[in-house]
């Protein structure tokens, strides 16, 4: 979608004219930074015009009329102008829809919500609308319960790959193309070549892994199923760690290493005793 629809007026300046257009609409706040002495910079990921950046003027002052507005995860209805030329929008009303405050109110979900909100700023470009996404980031952040979080992880980053042209390859070689045969109870996944590889292509792909057709068929149906369906999913403890592997190998060769978020699960995983609050700004 062209953002230019909401053009809007013209404001004289000495040197010439600027021209000011105006934008509404619905978008959530993926991070957020500190600038200049009172402002804070969003990056959003809006319906209408996908990946955003923003300035909140004077969102860090004790009685900012933004409120929890420019928290992470929260969802709003925003109003924006930018100016002719320039990528950043500045924000001048929200109305809040969704705050999701009770995910940055707990570390378990802020995890979770952190690494959704880091997978949709990394997969994403500026300005390049998929409103399918924009939806499905809404329906998962609702939908996160302590006892679906993992869950919410894996489905959410298959579709995204699906949405975002990085589908998995699961039912053909992904090097030459051959029609997969299920002959053994396993099969060779390679996450260079982003799909299953068959026994004449894997000779040439030493980091080529053993997988159980089983988990291709655990990701063919996260692609089909709805975020808020999660609940109805049956994952063992080792299948939860075996599918994230998967995924998450093919994800550091396709989106430029590990995300900040997912370094940080693992590292918690393995000392939960303790969680230092320097931590927790994980990503956002
Ligand atoms: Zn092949």
């Amino acid at each position: 979608m062209n953002p230019v629809e909401t053009a809007g007026c013209f404001t004289g300046r000495n040197d010439g004219l600027i021209i000011m257009r105006f934008f509404k609409t619905p978008a959530i706040v993926l991070r957020h930074y500190n600038s200049g002495e009172a402002d804070k910079l969003l990056v959003l990921y809006s319906i209408k015009y996908g990946k955003i950046k923003a300035i909140a003027k004077g969102a860090r002052k004790t009685r900012s009329k933004y409120g929890s507005s420019v928290e992470p995860f929260s969802h709003n209805e925003l109003m924006l102008y930018k100016k002719e030329g320039k990528e950043l929008y500045t924000i001048t009303g929200c109305n809040t829809v969704q705050s999701h405050s009770n995910l940055r109110e707990d570390i378990n979900f802020f995890v979770t919500a952190s690494y959704i909100a880091e997978l949709v700023d990394k997969m994403t470009e500026e300005n390049d609308a998929h409103p399918e996404i924009f939806l499905m980031l809404d329906e998962v952040l609702s939908a996160i319960t302590e006892a679906c979080r993992e869950k919410a992880m894996l489905v959410f980053t298959v579709k995204l790959l699906l949405l975002s042209g990085y589908k998995l390859c699961l039912d053909r070689c992904a090097c030459c193309g051959m029609i997969a045969k299920r002959v053994l109870e396993r099969v060779k996944f390679s996450p260079v070549q982003g799909g299953i590889i068959c026994p004449k292509c894997q000779l040439r792909d030493l980091d080529a892994k053993n997988i159980l057709w089983q988990y291709v068929d655990y990701i063919n149906k996260f692609e089909n199923m709805a975020v808020s369906k999660i609940d109805s999913i049956e994952l063992s403890l080792l299948h939860k760690k075996e599918l994230s592997d998967i995924i998450h190998s093919y994800l550091f060769c396709h989106i430029s290493g590990e995300l900040k978020t997912n370094k940080f699960i693992r590292q918690w995983q393995k000392n939960k005793a303790v969680v230092p609050s320097s931590s927790i700004s994980v990503y956002t």
